[in-house]
Formats: C-alpha cells, sequence, structure tokens
C-alpha cells in the first residue's frame, strides 16, 4: 500500500513538473509578432533617447568618439579593460598601414569579488598596482624615451561622457555596488591612483567596451557599423550622424559622426516577457529596477534564472525527491557556461547535464526523464535571450537604415520606402548607396562561449530580417576588440600623435 501511494505521489509530481514546464515555456514565448514589436519599441526608444537627455531609459550615450581607428595608428600605448568578472592591462606596438599590430602583450586577473563591492579607493589602488607591475615589465626597446605612456581605459559601465577621456559613472552594473564612485570622474579616480603608485602615464581614451570593439572591429573592417557585446553583462553601440542626436548641442565633430553608446542594458519595454522568475531576480538584485533588458538574459543571470526555474521545480513537484536540495537556494550557484553544458549536451544519457547536477547542486542521482526537463529549461530561457538581444540588434540595423532613407529621400537619391514592418530588407537591401554591407561585431562570453545562444542570435536576426535582407549584413563574433579597440582610439587621441 506504502509502495502504490508513493508511486502515485511520484506520477502526480511528474504531470506538476510537465505543467510547470509547459507554464514557462508559454511565460518564456517570443514568436515574432512579439519580436517585431521589440524591433519597434527599441527603434521608438533609440530616437527618444537622442532627442534630449531622460528622454528614455535608453540613455544614448555620447561617447565622444568622433572618428574611428583607419590603421595608421602607430607607437607604443597601453589599455586597461575592467568589465564584468575580469580585469585586463595590455600593451600594443602600433606599426601602421603597412606594419599593423607590431606587438601585443596582455595579463588578465580576476576581479576579487569583495573588491566590487568595497570601497573606491581600494578598487581604483587595485587597478593601478596591476597595472604599475605590468607597465614595469616593459621591455627596453619599447620604451618611449620621455614621453609620458598613454593608456585608453576601456570602463564597462554607463559613464556620462564630458570629454574623450572625462566621465562621470551614472550607476555601476553586473553586481559592482560602490556608492562612493557613482557620480565621480572615473578616469581622476584612475589618474589618483596612479600617481599613488607613482606611475606615470595619461588616459587619453575612456572608453566603453562597446566601443573599444567597434574601434577594434573597425580597424580590420570599415563596414563595421555596430558592435554588440552579450557577456557577464549587455549592451550595443553604433555609428551615428552627428546632425541626429538633437540632445548633442555642441559642434558637430569634422567626420559627422558620433558613436553613440545605447547602455541597451537598460533598455524596456512592455513588449518584453517579464515573468514571475524575472520579477524575483530583480527584487533580489544590487540594482533592482535597473538593467532591465540586461536581467533577460546577460551571462550574469542566465544560469540564475534557470536555477529560479529548478527551484520552482524542486519545491512544487518534487523534481530532485521529497528533500529541495539546499543548494538551489543559493543566488548565483549556477553560472551561464554550465546551462551552456547542458543545453549542448547531446550523449543520449545525458551524462553532462548529471555532472552539473552534481558538481553545483549536489544532486547525485536523478532519471533521465528528469534530466531532459532540465535540458528543455535551458533551452526555453536561453532561446528567450537569444531571440530578444536579436530583436534589440535588428532594432539598431532598422535605425540606421531609416536614417539613410530618410537622407538619402532628401537629397533625392533614393526613392519612398515604407517603413512599416516587413519593409526592413527592402531598406537593407535596395538601398544602400554604396552597396557595401553592414557588419556587426559581437563580442562576449555568451555570444562566444555558448554554441546554441549564438546560433539562435544569429537566426533569429535573418528571420526578423528576412533571408534577403540578411545578405547584406554580417554578424561577426570579435574577440578582445575591448582591450586593443581602447588602445587604437588612445593612439587616435595621443598628444603625440
Ligand atoms: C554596462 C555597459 C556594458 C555592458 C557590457 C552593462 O552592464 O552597463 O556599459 O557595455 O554591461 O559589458
Ligand atoms: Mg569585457
Amino acid at each position: 500500500a506504502v509502495a502504490a501511494s508513493n508511486r502515485l505521489r511520484q506520477r502526480a509530481n511528474w504531470s506538476r513538473a510537465v505543467a510547470i514546464v509547459d507554464e514557462f515555456r508559454e511565460a518564456f514565448q517570443t514568436p515574432m509578432p512579439l519580436l517585431k514589436h521589440v524591433v519597434d519599441a527599441m527603434v521608438a526608444e533609440m530616437h527618444a533617447g537622442l532627442v534630449r537627455e531622460g528622454g528614455s531609459k535608453l540613455t544614448m550615450l555620447l561617447s565622444f568618439v568622433d572618428s574611428l581607428p583607419t590603421g595608421d595608428e602607430h607607437g607604443l600605448y597601453y589599455a586597461l579593460d575592467l568589465g564584468g568578472t575580469n580585469f585586463r592591462v595590455l600593451r600594443l606596438q602600433l606599426g601602421g598601414k603597412n606594419g599593423r599590430i607590431l606587438n601585443k602583450e596582455y595579463q588578465e586577473v580576476s576581479i576579487p569579488p569583495d573588491l566590487m563591492i568595497g570601497s573606491n579607493e581600494e578598487l581604483f589602488d587595485f587597478i593601478a598596482q596591476r597595472l604599475g607591475d605590468f607597465v614595469a615589465q616593459e621591455g627596453e626597446d619599447y620604451n618611449p624615451h620621455g614621453k609620458i605612456r598613454e593608456l585608453g581605459f576601456t570602463f564597462s559601465f554607463p559613464v556620462n561622457q564630458t570629454s574623450i577621456n572625462s566621465g562621470h559613472l551614472l550607476k555601476w552594473t553586473k553586481g559592482f555596488a560602490i556608492a562612493e564612485t557613482v557620480g565621480k570622474d572615473v578616469v581622476s579616480e584612475l589618474q589618483t591612483a596612479m600617481v599613488r603608485q607613482g606611475l606615470q602615464m595619461r588616459v587619453a581614451a575612456l572608453v566603453n567596451d562597446t566601443v573599444a570593439t567597434l574601434a577594434g572591429a573597425r580597424y580590420w573592417n570599415k563596414d563595421v557599423m555596430v558592435a554588440v557585446i552579450l557577456g557577464t553583462g549587455t549592451n550595443a553601440c553604433y555609428v551615428e550622424h552627428a546632425d541626429s542626436i538633437p540632445k548633442w548641442r555642441s559642434a558637430l565633430p569634422k567626420s559627422g559622426d558620433m558613436v553613440i553608446n545605447m547602455e541597451w542594458g537598460n533598455f524596456w519595454s512592455n513588449y518584453l516577457p517579464k515573468t514571475q522568475i524575472d520579477e524575483a531576480l530583480d527584487k533580489d538584485s544590487v540594482n533592482p529596477g535597473e538593467q532591465g533588458f540586461e536581467k533577460l538574459f546577460s551571462g550574469m543571470y542566465l544560469g540564475d534564472i534557470v536555477r529560479r526555474a529548478l527551484l520552482k521545480l524542486a519545491k512544487e513537484a518534487a523534481l530532485f525527491g521529497e528533500r529541495v536540495p539546499s543548494k538551489l537556494s543559493l543566488p548565483f550557484i549556477l553560472r551561464t557556461p554550465d546551462v551552456s553544458a547542458m543545453h549542448t549536451d547531446e550523449s543520449s544519457d545525458l551524462e553532462e547535464t548529471s555532472r552539473v547536477l552534481s558538481s553545483v547542486f549536489g544532486i547525485k542521482s536523478s532519471s533521465l526523464q528528469v534530466r531532459r526537463l532540465i535540458v528543455e529549461v535551458c533551452e526555453i530561457v536561453a532561446e528567450r535571450g537569444a531571440r530578444l538581444a536579436a530583436a534589440g540588434i535588428v532594432g539598431i540595423l532598422r535605425k540606421i537604415e531609416g536614417d539613410c532613407v530618410a537622407n538619402g529621400v532628401a537629397n533625392g537619391e533614393v526613392g519612398k520606402v515604407n517603413l512599416a514592418n516587413g519593409e526592413l530588407g527592402k531598406l537593407i537591401g535596395n538601398n544602400k548607396v554604396n552597396g557595401r554591407k553592414t557588419v556587426v561585431a559581437i563580442d562576449g562570453g555568451l555570444y562566444e562561449h555558448y554554441p546554441k545562444f549564438r546560433n539562435c542570435v544569429d537566426s533569429t536576426i535573418t528571420e526578423l530580417l528576412g533571408k534577403d535582407a540578411a545578405k547584406d549584413v554580417i554578424v561577426q563574433l570579435f574577440k578582445d576588440g575591448s582591450g586593443i579597440g581602447a588602445a587604437f582610439l588612445a593612439a587616435s587621441h595621443s598628444l603625440y600623435r
């Protein structure tokens, strides 16, 4: 009788589990019509953010980068890349058009987690110290003799720039929370810390990682117009016409262009499929109410969304037995690489998934049926994210092409084109005056190391653009641009040019 009632209970639990996953699938779904609304919302918010400060949750920050690397840059430059989990210093010897990159050395360290929530001085001292150690290893032949060494500073947080090498931190993201730094000029914070370390260096350029990636990719390919980071955090930047930025009151740059750091991590639209899990995750985060788009899919959060889904299955459907494994309740214990490992598990008995369950949650045994359900949860969560990221990218392409057409119409160059949904294909396909392709450079661990996520981003972009238009868009992984791009920009903004 006991065995029979156990069996009954197990069966009830299993159907409850299946029902919960069905609910997830429903709540996380991103059908084409929804994605098209997200594309439209992205375009509308981009316009609103350019009109005036505070015009949109998309801050559309000016980068003060009005010219991108040409390949002519030469000399010795340093870069410092402070982003999500890692921190890098690098040294580049640039040889101009013919030499290009003559030498590149770098060092990477992970940021001690306590520094992310410690004091301002500690963080910048840590950075300056590591930089100092690295500079001290400089070979003699590199020594720029008397010239102060110059540095590109990639700082991957929202900064209100006041010039190419100054700007105030608007807020922290990605788990950093050091209240003192907010509102401060991060370049002078770094300069003061360098002085404390006895290090003489000049910050020639302060850039977001998206902007550095754009610069890095541009060095090799003139057609790069957009750069996207899909990593710990997420963001995008693109090349905008200076005269399409009403909120910018200063003189227009010679080039007529300005790179805009969108800070799309903070994008929001009511079309975005926000679930109860997302709400709880946001509430428990260090920055509730902020970075809504980012929290739906970036690398820092994806694992925790899945963890929360598994916790619900454990609690409400005893997916892992009558006792809920305690580690399931630990925030951020499940990391995105583990989600990728499970999602990509192609072994017939889902061994990789067993390994993750055991090593992360201490769940030593599970049935194949249960593991299948877990892989499905990973897929549901990751696909929503990848499809939303793709919609964001298509939004940017559409903004760029829309302006191109609007200008073209004004110049009498191209005929009138209907900008309504579905016409995007024609825009990108037929109206590129120069007939060149538009390249989107993407960097970040989520895109690089999670193949199913990457494939889904790529295929959704094609699906949204339509096959024909997609032919004129190249989406490309561009690695390590956030470091080298900053060095290029330091070179083009050098005092010794
Ligand atoms: C930051 C952006 C950054 C992105 C990717 C976001 O959390 O706000 O400035 O570009 O992460 O690193
Ligand atoms: Mg980075």
